[in-house]
């Protein structure tokens, strides 16, 4: 089954310059990137995405690792597609402790954990498909990728844009 898993460049993988390693490690997945952008990670974002650990006594560590307090406020959000997507990316990532993760595994090569006990795992992954389709819908707007395989609808919309200044 066609899946789409989506992917994060964490902060401190982006501070490390470890973004092409870590892209051609996934690529041994043999996925396809469907959609791409370097995002500034809002608190309401960070909140929204890691819902599901509010009540973890980590959580606010990990809305500020996040949201690049520790390294850059620069995240790479990535969107895979293929069978099995989030099996393949999530086997690749590893452990979400670095220091149970697979040694070859991108968390296991590049991970760490801080001495304030962070879990700085340098990338994120949906863990399933279900979890995949609320994400890419939080950090993605379907134009923004060349293949959806969620329903979409034309809409008319007014978004407020940045635009280039006209002379
Ligand atoms: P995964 O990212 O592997 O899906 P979780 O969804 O359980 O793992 O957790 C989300 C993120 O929260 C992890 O990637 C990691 O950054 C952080 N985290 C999880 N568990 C811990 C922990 N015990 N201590 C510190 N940070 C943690
Ligand atoms: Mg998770």
């Amino acid at each position: 089954m066609t899946e789409q898993c989506l992917v994060l460049i964490k902060p401190d993988a982006i501070i490390k310059h470890l973004t092409g390693d870590i892209l051609a490690k996934l690529a041994e997945t043999n996925l396809h990137i469907v959609g791409s952008k370097v995002v500034q990670v809002t608190k309401e974002l960070a909140e929204e995405h890691y819902q599901h650990l509010r009540e973890e006594k980590f959580f606010d560590e990990l809305i500020k690792y996040i949201m690049g307090h520790y390294h850059m406020k620069s995240v790479l959000a990535l969107v895979y597609e293929g069978d099995g997507a989030c099996a393949k990316i999530r086997k690749c990532a590893g452990a979400t402790n670095p220091e149970e993760a697979e040694p070859h595994s991108v968390r296991g090569k590049y991970g760490r954990i801080t001495s304030k006990g962070i879990f700085e795992n340098v990338v994120h992954a949906s863990e399933n498909p279900k979890e995949g389709e609320r994400e890419i819908k939080l950090w993605f707007r379907p134009d923004e990728l060349i293949s959806t395989i969620y329903p979409t609808e034309m809409k008319e919309a007014k978004i407020e844009k940045m635009l280039w200044k006209e002379d």
